[in-house]
């Protein structure tokens, strides 16, 4: 985390994007069920390990220090990859435990699932747990109750508001803001999206970001950038798999587990090398000074 109280520098030059990274399974996949249930999850390929690796190296080779928000049951099983994430330098916040959407989850289950996946990350050498995000951006109006949740548990910043509409809202903020819980203030930090064809799409995260352009994607942070606004991108480890486990899946999620992988590690690369991005805890102290 970034030393608290030092003083915000507001200019726009200074304006630092996030990285962020979801560390979960190719298989964890909210609504796959049948073969990619839970109860099935030890007896699918593997594919994380490899898979983060490639990721490591890729942000490596662009001095790039990202936010990895990991999934606690894979905490659990490879405390090793955990600690390498930890020793490249980057911050490591939670992606629940077993990778369930908040709003189909009761107040006290999603405290319970909350609590294991702390318990795997400390059990897996992590110091301390502040940033969350919840499987497919699932806090939104029907899991508001959740950021309360998160405060009581010890959290500071979430990031599980998607300003879009498949997933939460077109009119949720687009930039860090200040959320107020019964249990006090948290930070919401949204991922980036973008307005084209008359949609908000999802430019920072699955199929928006693979789809587009290094170029077009560097030009809208710069944008933003330019108003004092920090862009938040998100990728997953299975995006940079060669060869990615093959599931049927209904149209919808099979469009954004699968759509236009080709390539994406080189694209991707491209972008971390051409911005200036940080762990999502950096660009939180500019975030609270615009609140
Ligand atoms: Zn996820």
């Amino acid at each position: 985390m970034t030393a608290g109280g030092r003083p915000a520098d507001p200019g726009p030059a200074h304006a630092e994007n996030a990285f962020t990274v979801d560390l979960e399974e190719w298989f964890h996949v909210c609504g796959g069920g049948g073969a990619l249930a839970f109860e099935h999850w030890d007896a699918l390929p593997a594919r994380v390990e490899p898979t983060t690796r490639s990721l490591l190296e890729l942000l490596d080779r662009a001095g790039v220090r990202a936010t990895f928000f990991i999934v606690g049951w894979i905490a659990e099983r490879y405390p090793r990859l955990v600690e390498a994430v930890r020793d490249a330098g980057h911050e490591i916040g939670s992606h629940s435990y077993r990778h369930q959407r908040v709003y189909e989850l009761d107040r006290a289950a999603f405290t319970s699932d909350l609590r294991a996946s702390i318990g795997a990350l400390k059990a897996a050498g992590v110091a301390e747990v502040r940033s969350f995000r919840a499987p497919e951006w699932s806090v939104n109006d029907r899991s508001l109750w959740a950021l309360e949740t998160l405060v009581e548990e010890g959290f500071t910043l979430d990031a599980s508001m998607a300003p879009l509409k498949m997933v939460g809202s077109v009119i949720y903020p687009r930039r860090p803001h200040v959320r107020r819980t019964g249990a006090g203030p948290i930070l919401e930090v949204p991922p980036l999206v973008a307005d084209r064809f008359g949609q908000v799409m999802p430019l920072g995260w699955g199929w928006g970001l693979r789809m587009s352009s290094p170029r077009r994607v560097l030009q809208a942070i710069d944008r933003l950038n330019r108003a004092g606004i920090p862009a938040v991108l998100a990728v997953h480890p299975w995006e940079l798999d060669p060869d990615p486990p093959r599931v049927r899946l209904p149209a919808g999620l099979r469009f954004a587990h699968y759509f236009r992988l080709a390539g994406f590690a080189d694209r991707l690369q491209a972008i971390v090398s051409g911005g200036r991005f940080g762990p999502i805890s950096a660009i939180a102290p500019a975030a609270s000074a615009m609140t």
